[in-house]
């Protein structure tokens, strides 16, 4: 047996079974269309191959024939499954389901038939023949003017392929993705190389180079699946992941270059007219200093904008990303709008400190002020005086005009507070009708005096509910931090010096006040 005969079919019969596996791998893998598509043109791939292993294995030229028409049931499908797999790999189409890959398949399937009727036309070969090759018989074609033109339209296909993975290649802004792109443009080469061979010498050679070169690209593939995983659906889902988050992500890499960015993050930099690039910080940032600062810091930060004429809040945090033994910054930035969670912050906030009825403090929110306000008074050296009202007869109220009336008369009570006290003094409801108020760095004489005036404002004024005007009144209770005090709980100290003056003020008659 002649050796570049037995050479050449060892060959073929490897990459045969190597294109299978691979194609039944793919195919068990394949969730994606891209993964579809990526089998299907391996599978055609293997039986080209296997084709062409029967062809030079054939001992007439019957069986040549029938061979080479065994091998255009894949061989017309593989350029054009080559530029649909580039089309998906790099989501310039994202499904096969639109009109563009069946116009695509339209020249294949029509090479397709008209080499199975080529016996009627010889629009394909015009003429069969063996001739001699290395010393053994090798089948001879004359080509025809469809050959011709189905081998323009592979070329072109294979061409547009390799300039969308050139495009792919040269757009990735993704470090770890580059390589992927490196290898299918290098193994879209390569079938290339192939087909300008086979026009050039196959007259004289008759070796299908083709042949021989796609097994090349088929390995060099299965490479860059093992080494870079891409095909993983892990990886897709991480990307897609990444590429959706709400969350605005922008990677850092080596000297704080951005490397990637995802659609978050590109929305939120437009609505301050920031593109980003891989250019240095410093000239992305550099109407924005303070993001400058905070994109170069290795910390969160709060940063706001006002949108729209509505100020929204951001929190940027940083997350260090890999080993940092070269000294290579890779850090991962996201921005996270906070907004609608402080809103709700501050609601709550608001729940838990304000009296819904007065919209005065609360107790608890009272006693907590009030104490911190009387540890800085005292601390500082400084005067403070504290009033308790209670109203007066409420229960005589509640009991002639019902419970909504003596609701109405707390609520007025809590405007009248908020109204007749300055902003700085702290005002709450303590109990039913037990309203409190520190007055800072304000003596007891002027609080008594404040009081008194309030307590006539309230004497003065009469609150309409159902129909029926109600006078009330109230008596004040008025004390002051000591001038020389050590007591421990200043708070607890100067209430019961206030509830003693409030309890003495009824016992004077009510509608009055005493200290
Ligand atoms: P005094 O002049 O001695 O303070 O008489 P008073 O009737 O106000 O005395 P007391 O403190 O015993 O009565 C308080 C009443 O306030 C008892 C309760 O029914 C009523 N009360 C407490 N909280 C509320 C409230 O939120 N709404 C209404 N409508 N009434 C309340
Ligand atoms: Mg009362
Ligand atoms: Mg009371």
């Amino acid at each position: 047996m002649n050796i570049v005969k037995m050479l050449l079919s060892l060959y073929l019969v490897l990459a045969v079974i190597l294109a299978q596996f691979f194609a039944a791998y793919l195919y068990s893998k394949g969730r994606t269309n891209y993964r579809k598509a990526f089998s299907a043109l391996v599978l055609c791939i293997s039986i080209y191959l296997f084709g062409y292993l029967m062809i030079i294995n054939s001992s007439n030229l019957e069986e040549m024939i029938f061979w080479n028409q065994i091998q255009y049931f894949g061989l017309p499908f593989i350029s054009v499954l080559w530029l649909m797999v580039a089309l998906l790999y790099t989501k310039t189409i994202d499904s096969l389901n639109n009109r563009l890959p069946l116009l695509l398949f339209f020249v294949p399937v029509l090479t397709f038939f008209i080499r199975l009727t080529n016996s009627w036309h010889h629009l394909f070969y015009t003429k069969w023949e063996l001739r001699p090759l290395f010393g053994y018989n090798s089948l001879y074609m004359e080509r025809g003017i469809w050959y011709y033109f189905n081998i323009s339209y592979t070329i072109l296909c294979l061409l547009f392929t390799v300039i969308i993975y050139f495009i792919g290649y040269l757009k990735n802004k993704v470090g770890y993705t580059k390589p992927h792109f490196f290898i299918f443009l290098f193994a879209s080469l390569l079938p290339f190389i192939g087909i300008v061979l086979v026009i050039f010498t196959f007259q004289e050679w008759r070796i299908d180079y083709s042949a021989i070169i796609m097994p090349l690209s088929l390995l060099i593939i299965s490479y860059g699946i093992m080494k870079y995983d891409f095909l993983e659906i892990r990886t897709l889902a991480r990307e897609t992941i990444f590429e959706n988050n709400y969350a605005g992500m922008v990677v850092l890499g080596p000297g704080k270059r951005i490397l990637d960015y995802n659609k978050a993050a590109e929305r939120f930099f437009k609505t301050i007219n920031i593109a980003l690039s891989n250019s240095p910080l410093e000239h992305i940032f550099a109407r924005e200093p303070q993001l400058l600062e905070i994109f170069q810091s290795e910390h969160s930060h709060d940063f706001s904008l006002v949108v729209d004429g509505e100020e929204r809040f951001f929190e940027i945090d940083a997350v260090q990303l890999g080993d940092l033994y070269d000294g290579n910054t890779r850090m991962l930035k996201s921005i996270r709008d906070v907004t609608e969670e402080r809103r709700i912050q501050e609601q709550l906030m608001l729940l838990a400190t304000t009296d819904s009825l007065s919209g005065l403090y609360n107790r608890a929110e009272f006693m907590n002020l009030a104490q911190r306000e009387i540890a800085l008074a005292k601390s500082n050296n400084e005067e403070l005086s504290l009033l308790i009202m209670d109203l007066d007869n409420f229960k005589l109220i509640n009991d002639t005009y019902g419970h909504g009336a003596g609701d109405e008369l707390i609520r007025k009570m809590g405007r009248m507070i908020k109204a007749g006290f300055r902003k700085s003094d702290i005002a709450g409801r303590i109990g039913g009708e037990e309203f409190a108020v520190v007055l800072k760095n304000a003596s007891l004489a002027e609080a008594k005096i404040v009081a008194e005036k309030f307590r006539e404002s309230v004497a003065g004024e009469k609150v309409i509910y159902g129909g029926q005007e109600i006078s009330f009144t109230v008596s004040i209770g008025v004390a002051a931090i000591p001038d020389k005090s050590d007591d421990i709980n200043g708070l607890e100290a100067i209430l019961k010096m206030a509830d003693d003056a409030l309890y003495r003020a009824k016992a004077m008659g009510r509608n009055c006040v005493a200290t």
